[in-house]
């Protein structure tokens, strides 16, 4: 592979940049990669296990003679970013994103962009429920689609993006904005919401002990409160800036919960049954389109889901 971006300055140094930079670095695609984060320690911890080439105090100083950057940080903080570093964008830059929502990331980062700067959102659809700068991998990527979202972009600029994502090891398809968050409030933010509110059930539930809810979780449980222990930072901008889809989904889900809870009171076990068998069929295609193998990732839960 070879280098698609000459100097590539991530913005966030957590479980995606730094799996964004290990790829970069896997596949020979950057010439430079420079990264920055709000915090000290953040900084200090990547300096310390070399996540990036050159760590930078400031966001004037990261983004300074890039020809791509990357905000890897929560969807609410990413307008107030762009404000600041737009007056430091290099002529003809492309400025990115790896959000899990589009609309509100574009409403919020296109106003700021200079002239002669690409604005092209992106979502990789991968990820774990670490955080941090100790956290990416560089497979995190692989064999996962990444979403991007062409904006109005100019097609040569738009092409050299999803080749860098083709390049970090993942498939990649296009989208429109809307359709994106509607269709990852399907696959991913209500999905999360279920399961953050399943666990505070468990939590909530006096008379169920503490001691039972972990020594029987292999029951269920424990896949839940795998997705339940996602950064509550990212997740809460994902719901604050994704109101519209998660709550027309959230609002079907109510429907067929009621529809289950219904058959289960009257005893329509000839629904439950034809629901169940529905549902099955659907893990199956999940199966056979390779979506559902784990990553490797450094001994951790080796696991990988879509956000
Ligand atoms: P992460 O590991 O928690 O890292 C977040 C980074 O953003 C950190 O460097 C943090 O800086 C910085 N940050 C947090 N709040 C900030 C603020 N208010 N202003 C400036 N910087 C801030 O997060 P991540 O999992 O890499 O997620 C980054 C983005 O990727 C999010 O937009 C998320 O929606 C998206 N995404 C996540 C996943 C996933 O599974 N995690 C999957 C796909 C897409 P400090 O360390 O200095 O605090």
């Amino acid at each position: 592979m070879s280098v698609i971006y000459n100097r590539v300055a991530l913005i966030g140094l957590g479980l995606i940049a730094g799996s964004m930079s290990l790829a970069m670095r896997r596949g020979g695609l950057a010439g430079e990669i420079v990264g920055y984060a709000r915090s000290k320690e953040t900084r200090d911890t990547a300096r310390e296990i070399g996540l990036v080439d050159r760590v930078c105090d400031t966001l004037p100083e990261a983004v300074a003679g890039a020809d791509l950057v990357v905000l890897c940080v929560p969807v609410g903080a990413m307008g107030g970013i762009a404000q600041e570093i737009a007056p430091h964008l290099a002529k003809g830059a492309t400025v990115s994103d790896v959000g899990s929502v589009k609309r509100a990331v574009i409403d919020a980062v296109a106003p700021h962009m200079p002239a002669g700067v690409q604005f092209i959102p992106a979502h990789p659809i991968a990820g774990t429920e670490h955080s941090g700068p100790r956290s990416g991998f560089a497979s995190l990527f692989d064999n996962r689609w990444c979403i991007v979202i062409p904006n109005g972009g100019d097609e040569a600029a738009v092409k050299r993006l999803m080749d860098l994502w083709r390049g970090l090891g993942s498939h990649v398809d296009a989208m429109e904005a809307d359709h994106h968050d509607l269709a990852l409030a399907v696959t991913s933010h209500t999905p999360h919401l279920i399961a953050y509110t399943m666990v505070g059930v468990a939590d909530d539930l006096e008379r169920v002990s503490d001691n039972e809810v972990i020594k029987y979780s292999a029951g269920g449980f424990r896949d839940l409160t795998r997705i339940a222990a996602s950064d509550p930072t990212m997740w809460r901008d994902v719901f604050l800036n994704n109101k519209q889809a998660t709550l027309e989904i959230l609002g079907r889900f109510t429907e067929e919960l009621f529809a289950l809870q219904r058959a289960i009171r009257t005893g329509d076990g000839a629904f439950l049954h034809d629901y169940f068998t529905r549902t099955r069929a659907i893990r199956r295609e999940i199966i056979e389109a390779g979506q559902d193998t784990a990553v490797p990732n450094f001994g951790r839960t080796p696991e990988a889901e879509g956000h």
